[in-house]
């Protein structure tokens, strides 16, 4: 039986962490963390992560600014407001919540954040850094969930260095910057997708496996080498049948945890994995924007 990678509690000394690095800035160089959070639309999954960002925000001492936006925003009203924030000097990381409405251009939104604000890590220079690596890493921000992830595995595996990873997904949010991280620590490094070719197969040569496709429960044992390491970043809401007979919704991930676990050492929970340590991670990431602004290097490395 595996043992529960615990994201909820790893996450909670990350944000100690953060607040620590934050209250050091506050004191040493008057310097408030400050994160902008912008959120268009009524989207409710988007509003309840906006709201846990602003939230644990304030208990890391990071202030945030909050704009809501109506749904029919358009691009120009919603580039005017990141210029802005761009341009405003107390202001750290600018958050831009995903999905946008259809009618504005994702990936032009994201490029218009200044590069040294991304701390979604999103931006193709961003993206681009952590490709090249090495040096070119230490500048970067690193994409929130990724870097969360690599942080529980380094906390429960240690050393990485030639394991074999798959990576299962490759979205420019998850599944490409894990596998780019993975790579820096040296993993041999698989990724595969929905076009891959006996995809059973490939994971079970897997001592690492990373899983971000949105397919709920996916992954079960068969598809898993005896002993292998699961991170499960899926978070799905599926329809539930409660004891009383009425009908209710449950979250579960891409992995079908009850299996998974019987073959996996290690595995994290959904909910209670990796979704906290994806918060953590902006937190962290916008704190460390802030000593960058100030001149100073980076309070903490990955
Ligand atoms: P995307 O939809 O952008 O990407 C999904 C990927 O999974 C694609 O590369 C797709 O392949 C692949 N895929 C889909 N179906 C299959 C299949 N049957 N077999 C193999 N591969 C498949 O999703 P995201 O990366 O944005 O998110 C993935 C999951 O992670 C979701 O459940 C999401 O909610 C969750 N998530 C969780 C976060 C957290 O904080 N914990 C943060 C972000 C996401 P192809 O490219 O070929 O289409």
């Amino acid at each position: 039986m595996a043992d529960i990678i615990d994201g909820k509690a790893f996450a909670a000394k990350i944000r100690a962490e953060v607040k620590e690095d934050s209250d050091k800035l506050i004191s040493q160089k008057q310097v408030d963390p400050c994160l902008a959070v912008v959120l268009v639309g009524e989207n409710p999954a988007s509003k309840v992560y906006v709201g846990q960002k602003s939230k644990m925000a304030k208990e890391c001492n990071i202030k945030t600014k909050d704009y809501k936006l109506d749904e029919s925003t358009d691009q120009k009203t919603l580039l005017k407001l990141i210029e802005d924030l761009n341009n405003d000097s107390t202001v750290h990381g600018i958050l831009v919540q995903l999905p946008l409405p259809k009618q504005i251009d994702e990936r032009k939104v994201i490029d218009t954040i200044v590069v040294e604000k991304d701390v979604d890590g999103f931006h193709a220079i961003n993206a681009g850094r952590l490709s090249i690596g090495g040096d070119m890493l230490k500048r970067a921000f690193i994409p929130c969930t990724p870097l969360g992830s690599l942080l529980l595995l380094k906390d429960q595996v240690g050393d990485l260095r030639g394991k074999n990873a798959v990576v299962v997904g490759r979205s420019n949010i998850v599944g490409k910057p894990m596998s780019q991280l993975l790579i820096e620590e040296s993993c041999t490094v698989t990724i595969v997708h929905s076009k891959t070719k006996d995809i059973e197969s490939v994971c079970a040569q897997a001592d690492v496996v990373v899983v971000a496709v949105g397919r709920p429960e996916m992954v079960d044992a068969k598809w898993l080498k005896e002993g292998a390491v699961v991170i499960d970043v899926g978070i799905n809401r599926i329809p539930v049948t409660k004891e009383d007979g009425s009908e209710g919704s449950k979250i579960v991930g891409d992995v079908d945890f009850a299996s998974a676990s019987e073959k996996a050492s290690k595995i994290t929970p959904v909910p209670g994995g990796v979704g906290p340590m994806t918060i953590a991670c902006l937190l962290r990431n916008t704190v460390t924007s802030a000593y960058r602004h100030a001149g100073l290097n980076d309070p903490r490395s990955h």
